[in-house]
């Protein structure tokens, strides 16, 4: 009985509340100042996140927001490197293959002329992949034409590409451009921006939560970010693959010969 007196009474105070703050017309302060304090709280993280994430790639100096860290990338890489190694398995040639050792001799000039580009253009918060693990070169026999190059400095060569790179400056073009993905981390940079998606995707969720700018959202982020974007990874790559092949003294003039990825 005191518990529902003491309700009603509350009640009552609240109702009275309310109709003195209408009368002014106005909501009680919590309400109408009460979205500062999350709202200023999200600016402030949001600069934050803004600041440590903002980096610039090596060579280019292209603004860029990148939020993983070269360590956890290279640990991701050596992950992947074995499942690719078990996907591939009965399909790897041996190391003494002439395709093997063409891919190794070429790879490992590229590797060098890496190691002084890092060196060069590298910034102090290791910004490049080169120096931190020695690379490794797998070719597996498959006709799809394909090679790249995943972090912790794994080359991969998939035989089809031999159908198009007649000679080792055409290699030295293919392996220059994705070795120069892996230096400038661009993989990184696509994990940070799925991170920041799910990220935004949550808040727009809050905002909205009808959902209805959430479908909008995967688009445009695909639009005006990811497109644009991996535009501008492959031609970062171009630039700084021709960079790599002339300082190996291989013939950049091959780097017309484009490969996917
Ligand atoms: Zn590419």
């Amino acid at each position: 009985h005191i518990i529902i007196c003491q309700t009603r009474s509350h009640f009552i105070s609240l109702r009275r509340y309310a109709s003195r703050r209408s009368n002014h017309n106005e909501l009680p302060p919590y309400i109408k100042y009460g979205f500062i304090i999350p709202m200023t709280g999200l600016a402030m993280g949001s600069v934050y996140a803004y600041y440590s994430c903002l980096d610039y790639a090596p060579y280019t100096n292209r603004k860029r927001l990148i939020c993983t860290n070269p360590k956890w990338e290279q640990e991701m890489g050596h992950k992947q490197y074995k499942e690719l190694l078990q996907k591939f398995k009965g399909d790897i040639l041996p190391a003494d293959h002439r395709a093997s050792v063409t891919v190794q001799r070429v790879g490992s000039r590229i590797a060098a002329a890496a190691q002084s580009f890092s060196a060069q253009y590298g910034q102090t918060n290791d910004t490049t992949n080169a120096t931190t693990s020695p690379y490794t070169y797998t070719v597996v026999r498959s006709p799809e034409a394909n090679a790249f190059v995943i972090p912790g400095n794994h080359v991969f060569v998939l035989t089809g590409l031999f159908r198009y790179a007649h000679n080792e400056d055409d290699l030295a073009s293919v392996l220059g451009h994705e070795m120069a993905h892996n230096l400038a981390r661009h993989a990184g940079e696509r994990v940070s921006e799925s991170i920041l998606m799910t990220i935004l995707s949550r808040l727009v969720l809050i905002l909205d939560p009808t959902g209805i700018l959430f479908t909008l959202l995967v688009p445009a982020q695909q639009l005006l970010v990811a497109l644009p974007h991996s535009r501008e990874h492959e031609v970062e790559a171009d630039k700084i693959g021709i960079v790599l092949a002339s300082e190996a003294c291989y013939d950049p003039r091959s780097a017309k010969i484009d490969f996917q990825e």
